[in-house]
């Protein structure tokens, strides 16, 4: 089958750019291993987050607004296209503290990103206990909430929605969708490239790696090294309930149907994606600790995802020097960049018009790093 790009992976990324290029007019087959695949896509908190994005990377930050900042848009122009309501919401979101020595540690932070980030954006700052309960009327806080960083630069949406209204919108601009299509190898032939899966051979002129954990064994076959690991995250999921929390918290958020989500552990266990009693009670507690009426809830759903983390957990994003028309997208919060990756990926996959703020994004950092 040809198409103009191939996209390798229909995740979080995936998803976004096939969509992009697509809509840009491209004919795009995203091929996608499916559901025995690690998926952070399928088990990722949904929050569109900026406040604590870019402390001594400053254009990652800027990436991060840009794209919440087009975020609106692009849920609109889903929904219109797709009737699929992301429900995104942007009113602000916190980070809370429960205890004096986080709530320091969390000024000193949002204070050095605000020097950072000079007259450049960052609208983030401190509230305390009693501004933090007057923003959740109808959940009192725990004894040990001491403050919490608030930011109207934040918000969430439902990333189900989110992924399927990008593969939806990205086949009804033409492109086509490949469950089940695990890629084995990539080859360049000619000026294209011939990607072979279990069950078949695909043709294009381009081709995007953004195929999450797996997209470092991948980019390697096009001269690119592009290092990922995983990192486990925990969730547990609550019985609907009546409107609670306005305002999503890293580690609470209420959604659109009334369950609360609650979040989440950052474990180094390989690719092992088991819940653990352990990682439950850790974040149950925190939870309960914070708003004791979680306590009266039940709790429905649990379980865990893999993050796709880079050495300095910042996207990668690359086009190869040995395999020109191949490029590499990777990063950890696929969900607050999806917009940008909509719109950026194609000017440059289809057109060449590099994006200028991807340059601090080259996997090269890597080697820089380790020779400094
Ligand atoms: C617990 C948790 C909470 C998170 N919370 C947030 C959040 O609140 N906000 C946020 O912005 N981000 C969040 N994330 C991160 C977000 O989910 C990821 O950044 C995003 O999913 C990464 O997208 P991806 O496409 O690179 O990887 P994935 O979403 O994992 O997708 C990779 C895709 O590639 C496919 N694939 C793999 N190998 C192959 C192959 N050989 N051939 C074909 N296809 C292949 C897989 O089938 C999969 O569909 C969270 C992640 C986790 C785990």
């Amino acid at each position: 089958m040809k198409s103009d790009v191939i996209v390798v992976g229909g995740g979080m990324v995936g998803a976004a750019i096939g969509y992009g290029l697509a809509s840009a007019g491209a004919a795009v087959n995203v091929l996608d291993e499916g559901d025995t695949a690690f998926r952070a896509a399928r088990g990722n908190f949904g929050l569109t987050w900026v406040q604590s994005k870019g402390l001594g990377v400053h254009p990652y930050f800027r990436l991060s607004l840009e794209s919440v900042d087009a975020w609106g848009a692009f849920a609109d122009e889903l929904r219109d296209k797709t009737g699929v309501d992301v429900a995104f919401h942007r009113a602000g979101g916190l980070i809370l503290c429960l205890s004096e020595a986080e709530a320091i540690e969390r000024l000193d932070f949002i204070a050095r990103l605000d020097r950072q980030a000079a007259d450049d954006g960052y609208d983030c700052r401190f509230i305390d206990r009693t501004e933090v309960q007057d923003l959740f009327p109808k959940a009192r806080l725990g004894s040990q909430v001491t403050g919490a960083s608030f930011s109207p630069m934040d918000g969430h949406a439902n990333p189900l929605f989110l992924l399927r209204a990008m593969v939806s919108g990205m086949c009804k601009a033409g492109g086509a969708f490949h469950p089940g299509q695990s890629v084995e190898r990539i080859t360049h032939a000619g000026s294209g490239y011939v990607v072979t899966t279990a069950s078949g051979t695909f043709h294009a002129e381009k081709l995007v790696i953004a195929a999450g954990l797996g997209t470092q064994r991948l980019a390697a076959m096009v001269g690119i090294d592009a290092p990922v690991r995983p990192q486990r995250g925990q969730l547990i999921a609550t019985e609907r309930t009546r409107e609670l929390f306005r305002y999503p918290m890293s580690g609470v958020r209420q959604t659109d149907e009334g369950s609360v989500l609650i979040g989440f552990t950052q474990e180094d266990v390989g690719l092992n994606n088991d819940t653990t009693a352990a990682g439950m009670r850790y974040v149950a507690r925190r939870a309960i600790t914070a708003f004791p009426v979680l306590a009266e809830l039940r709790f429905v759903r649990a379980w865990a995802a893999l993050r796709v983390l880079t050495p300095d957990h910042l996207p990668i994003y690359a086009e190869s020097k040995t395999h020109p028309g191949a490029f590499v997208a990777t990063c950890h919060s696929g969900v607050t960049l999806a917009a940008a990756h909509a719109r950026l990926f194609p000017g440059w996959v289809l057109e060449g018009h590099f994006p200028e703020r991807f340059q601090t994004f080259h996997p090269e950092r890597f080697n820089a790093q380790a020779t400094a």
